[in-house]
């Protein structure tokens, strides 16, 4: 394909399938959400059944995602998992973990095998300001061990708590958990491709925020390959059309784009969740 004529004019490509139809010819499964309202910004859909419509609308198969409140600890992980309930064709939850509340994650850790909604963990170590290296974390990051579960880091390059030595470092002391890096290690870009290629194979970067950078994706697909790259939005906060958008025009062949948007997850978790 010729990169003169515009990418929506390449027949048969996946641009020209989502320019024409407003959606891909396969399924998006999107690994970074969140859901509730935050008193920092006004969000026009953000609670289940609104956010179910809009994945509906581009295509979206599932998104998975953390609640605002049960990341800070106002709202417990079994209520979460009712909303899903109720509404639960495109829906699935991490378990929110807050290392402030260690009875919370121990109980509600005990329940997780009656969730069939709930099919990760979920770490914002920046915001609650203990590194993901910290003990703190130990009981829920064996239980994903155990269980060969994937835990979603919130990721960010050059910050103590979580950037990429300290994600290196996890990576290589639990080796059977799946890591989704949030936000690739955003901004040290070098560490985004140390966590990858020096980590025993267990981790991924997710794109949460980088389709609005120019040329970033490119470089993370040369650096690393697009089989360890996955798809996110931070849904509600960014939006599905902006970010698919920003991966579909990616100067990346026609496979990558696929690996990012959904192969990768299906070799990963499967499809049967
Ligand atoms: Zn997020």
């Amino acid at each position: 394909m010729s990169r003169t004529q515009a990418l929506w004019e390449q027949p048969g490509s996946v641009a020209e399938q989502f320019w024409r139809h407003g959606r891909a010819d396969f399924p998006i499964y999107d690994m970074h959400g969140h859901m509730g309202a935050h008193n920092a910004i006004y969000f026009a859909r953000c609670e289940a059944p609104a956010m179910d419509a809009h994945l509906a609308r581009i295509g979206v198969r599932r998104l998975v995602f953390s609640h605002h409140s049960a990341l800070m600890g106002s709202m417990r992980n079994a209520a979460v998992h009712r909303i899903v309930e109720g509404c639960s064709e495109r829906l699935r939850m991490y378990v929110a973990i807050n290392p402030h509340y260690p009875e919370f994650i121990k109980e509600d850790l005990a329940l997780f095998d009656k969730w069939p909604f709930a099919i990760g963990l979920k770490m914002l170590s920046a915001y609650h300001q203990v590194a993901v290296t910290d003990r703190r974390y130990e009981y829920a990051l064996k239980f994903a061990s155990e269980r060969h579960l994937p835990v979603l880091n919130h990721t960010w390059g050059g910050v103590p708590y979580c950037g990429g030595p300290q994600l290196l470092e996890l990576s290589q002391r639990y080796p059977n958990v799946i890591f989704f890096h949030g936000h690739s290690i955003f901004g040290d870009w070098d560490w985004s491709r140390r966590c990858i290629v020096e980590a025993p194979g267990n981790c991924y970067l997710e794109l949460t925020a980088v389709p609005g950078l120019r040329g970033i994706i490119e470089r993370l697909v040369r650096d690393v390959g697009s089989e360890r790259i996955i798809y996110g939005t931070d849904l509600p906060w960014f939006d599905e059309y902006q970010v698919t958008g920003g991966v579909i025009s990616a100067d990346i062949g026609d496979d990558d784009i696929k690996n990012i948007l959904y192969r990768n997850v299906e070799r990963v978790l499967g499809t049967d969740w």
